[in-house]
């Protein structure tokens, strides 16, 4: 795992646990909507490569959308403000649908989003996040599917960026940053 110049790795999620619950967590979804015709809906960019894995995981019958909230960009502290910068292609009026997201922190994203998808006459909507940073909360988000609770480090891989370097690590690493410039909330 190479870091750039003032930032170091260190494993946290080796690639084998994370398989593994993606596995576990595809298994729930499929029992939990047996029969249910399902929209998933990633989050980008950091869900992409959890989405990616988890469908393969499901059984059933299910259609795929994304959306695209605007991020921390190169800073690892959230401004607080969501945006939307790309919509969903899907009518949601009736469906179920299962939000997948890379990492709940303060909640904010998750928050807003869920009551946009509330908002437009979903059937139901349940969200599904990898990671979860429950000590930064802001406001509460009702998670339905886990894969991890972390601690309050800034971690990128499996999906995850900083300045959108390190989505292509296999792992969830914590990224330690050196340079004066730029401080890791970890
Ligand atoms: P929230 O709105 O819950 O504060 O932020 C959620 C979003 O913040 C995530 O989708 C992700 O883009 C970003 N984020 C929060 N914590 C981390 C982290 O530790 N690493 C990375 N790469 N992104 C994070």
């Amino acid at each position: 795992m190479q870091a750039r110049p003032g930032e170091s790795l260190e494993v946290l999620l080796p690639e084998a646990d994370i398989q593994a619950r993606v596995r576990a967590l595809g298994e729930q979804i499929s029992q939990d909507y047996e029969g249910k015709p399902l929209l998933l809906v990633g989050i980008l960019r950091g869900s992409f490569v959890f989405l990616g894995d988890l469908i393969r995981c499901v059984d059933g019958l299910m259609a795929v959308d994304f959306m695209a909230i605007s991020s921390y960009g190169a800073s690892t502290q959230s401004s607080g403000v969501v945006r939307i910068l790309k919509d969903l292609d899907e009518e949601l009026q009736n469906r179920h649908v299962v939000v997948v997201e890379d990492i709940v922190d303060t909640g904010l994203t998750l928050n807003y989003i869920y009551s946009q998808l509330v908002a437009r006459g979903a059937a139901s909507v349940a969200i599904c996040t990898l990671l979860d940073k429950p000590t930064r909360r802001r406001v509460d988000v009702h998670i339905d599917y886990l894969g991890f609770q972390i601690p309050d480090e800034f971690v990128v891989g499996y999906g995850l960026d900083f300045d959108e370097y390190y989505r292509n690590l296999p792992n969830v690493c914590r990224l330690k940053i050196h340079r004066p410039s730029k401080e890791a909330n970890g």
